[in-house]
Formats: structure tokens, sequence, C-alpha cells
């Protein structure tokens, strides 16, 4: 059953999106060659508890931190540890808070220094998907909107969607119904109602579209080790459309398209 939020709910998402988004914007402005994944993780977790939020992800099914971060070939849910970033790495970094009862889920993917061309086109068109994604999530419409949306722009490109993790509906949980895969078909699935709150959130590759657990438990990988990126927005269908939740001064069709990182 999808659970739609009122006006209120709505408000409260958007305040704990605030933390996630200041979050990702002081983690972005400490990743740097030589900096430790669990600094990054430190770091987060300060800035979130200081804020009044509480980390979503720390002990969710036993996950030991409260951001992921997945650099490269690692598609999602890496574990904060002694990995120190590396010029020309990628690095997905996934934030989600809790405030006042309410789950707000946002993630990014960072250049370090100067990164391959191939590298920049992955971060582009992932954040174009995803705010084509955004753009296709009107009240009224299907999730197969958004997901065909996101689809369309990344396969264009030659990428791969991965299949195998989807996006889903967040609110009072982090993970409600529905679900929002990045593959689909416009005109299906659920109805889209005002009110309805999802995190829309691209996982595309470089090559293939398939992805493997590693051995802790956690981490996902290509299984071609070529590079992957991650982009994703608390999103509610008002009725004036999509609103950003975690992002809430940026509109959907100012995301689309612009660079990779300003
Ligand atoms: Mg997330
Ligand atoms: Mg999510």
């Amino acid at each position: 059953m999808i659970v739609l939020k009122s006006a209120r709910d709505i408000e409260k998402m958007a305040a704990a999106g605030e933390i996630v988004a200041a979050t990702l914007a002081l983690l972005r402005s400490e990743i740097r060659p030589g900096v430790a994944t669990r600094d990054l993780d430190w770091l987060a977790e300060e800035y979130i508890r200081g804020q009044g939020g509480v980390p979503a992800f720390k002990g969710y099914r036993g996950f030991p931190a409260s951001i992921c971060t997945s650099p490269n070939a690692m598609v999602v849910h890496g574990i904060p540890g002694a990995y120190e970033v590396q010029e020309g790495d990628i690095l997905s970094i996934d934030v989600g808070v809790t405030l006042d009862g309410f789950v707000a889920d946002s993630a990014w993917t960072f250049p370090v220094g100067e990164i391959t061309d191939k590298a920049k086109r992955l971060l582009s068109i992932c954040r174009e998907a995803l705010g084509a994604g955004i753009d296709a999530a009107l009240p009224g419409g299907r999730v197969g909107d958004v997901s065909a949306a996101v689809q369309s722009v990344t396969e264009s490109a030659g990428f791969s969607v991965v299949r195998t993790l989807v996006g889903h509906g967040v609110g009072r949980s982090m993970h409600e119904e529905p679900q929002v895969p990045n593959f689909g078909t416009r005109g299906c699935g659920a109805e889209l109602r005002v009110g309805t709150t999802i995190a829309i959130e691209p996982m595309i590759t470089a090559g293939g579209a398939e992805v493997a657990l590693a051995d802790d438990g956690w981490s996902i990988l290509t299984v071609d080790s070529s590079l992957s990126a991650h982009f994703e927005h608390t999103v509610a269908i008002t009725d004036e459309g999509p609103r950003m939740l975690t992002e809430p001064e940026t509109r959907p069709a100012e995301l689309a398209g612009s660079p990779v990182v300003e």
C-alpha cells in the first residue's frame, strides 16, 4: 500500500531533506585525494546529529555506518572504512536522515580531481537521467513514466541501468511502496497520486548492467568492473508537480543537463 503524505508530512520530509542536502554539500567540500571514507562518515554523522537528525542508515538491517561510500565500480551500499579516496576516482555518497519521524534520502556521485572524459559523461548522464525522472513524476502519472524517462536518457547515451536495484517510496520508513525501477514502460505501474513521496535514484554503469554482492555482505559491485554512478533525490508529488525535498533550491529543469559539479 502506498502511504500518502499530507502537506504537513511533506514539510517535515523537506526539513529532513535540508539536512541531507547540507550534509552532501559538506562532504563535497571535504572530498580530496587521501581522505579516508570513514572520516567522511564521521563528519556526516556529527553534522547530522548536530542538526537534531538521526543518520537513517546507521543500524538499518545492521548497516554499520551513517552514510554509504561507493567508489568507482562500486554501485551502492559501500561501507565507509580505511579506503582513501584517490585522484581520478568517482565516489558515490548516499545520505539518509530521519527528523521528527520522517526520512529523506539523497545520493550524489562526486569526481575526485581530474577524471576521465568517460567518467565525466557517466556522471552527467546519470544526473540528467535523474532530472528526467523527476520531470516525469507528475500527479496522475504512473511510476512507469519515471522509470521510462530514466531508462531512455541512460540507454540513449550508451550506458546501462542496473535492474536489480530500484528507487522506492520513502516517508515514515526509508523503504516504502512503491518500488521505482530505473527501467519500465510509460503509463504502467502504480499511480502517482498527490501526496506520494518517492526516492528516484538512477544507478547506472558505463558497461554492463550486471552487479554482484561483495564479500562484506553490503557493497554492490559491477560484475565487469565498469564505473558506476548514482544520483538520488527524494521527491513529493504535489498539485503543482514534482517537488524535490532534498535540494529545495533547485528545480528539476535546472537539474537536468547541468554541469557535473559546480
Ligand atoms: Mg539513498
Ligand atoms: Mg534510496
